[in-house]
C-alpha cells in the first residue's frame, strides 16, 4: 500500500484549487492500492491558498527549525506545513505504507527539487517537508518523475 499526493488522484487540492492528475496513479487509488493525501490541506491551509516556498533550506531544515515556509504574502506557514506532514505520516503509518508517490517540486511533496524560495518559479535541489518526515520514518518517497516505469503496469 502506498500514500500518493492527493492532487495526483485528481483531487482539487493544489494552491490554485487545481489537480495534477496522473492516470496511472489515480488507477492505483481506484484499485485500493494507494491512499491520497494532501499535507497542506491536512495542515489546515485553505484551498485555494497563497503559494508558499521554503526559505533558507529544504524540508529537512524546516523540521530541524533551521528554515521556514513563507507564503507569497510573507506569512509564515511553517507550523501548518509541519502539522500537515505529521498528519500525512499518521495516514501512512495507519495503512502500513512503506512507499509514497509525491508531487515533485512542491514545498511539501518534492523529493528531488523544490522551488527556491524566491517565488520566481526557479527551483533548487532539495526535498519538501512531508518527504523529509516520511524519509525519517523509513518511507521510500518517489515522484512522478522518478517512479519506476515497471510499477506503472503493476
Ligand atoms: S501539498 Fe502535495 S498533495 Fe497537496 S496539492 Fe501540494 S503537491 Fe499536491
Amino acid at each position: 500500500m502506498k500514500v500518493v499526493s492527493g492532487c495526483f488522484a485528481g483531487i482539487h487540492c493544489t494552491y490554485k484549487k487545481g489537480h495534477n492528475r496522473v492516470d496511472e496513479i489515480q488507477r492505483l487509488v481506484r484499485e485500493g492500492k494507494a491512499i491520497p493525501v494532501c499535507p497542506e490541506q491536512l495542515g489546515g491551509l485553505s484551498t485555494p491558498r497563497p503559494p508558499a516556498e521554503i526559505i533558507g533550506g529544504d524540508g529537512d531544515d524546516v523540521l530541524d527549525g533551521k528554515a521556514k515556509v513563507i507564503d507569497i504574502h510573507g506569512k509564515d506557514v511553517t507550523d501548518e506545513f509541519i502539522s500537515g506532514a505529521e498528519e500525512a505520516l499518521q495516514v501512512a503509518l495507519s495503512i502500513g505504507a512503506t512507499e509514497a508517490l509525491l508531487k515533485e517540486s512542491s514545498p511539501s511533496c518534492g523529493s528531488c527539487k523544490i522551488y527556491d524560495g524566491t517565488h520566481t518559479g526557479k527551483k533548487k535541489e532539495g526535498i519538501g517537508v512531508t518527504t523529509a518526515l516520511f524519509r525519517r520514518h523509513g518511507i521510500i518517497v518517489a515522484s512522478e518523475e522518478t517512479w519506476n516505469e515497471e510499477e506503472k503496469t503493476e
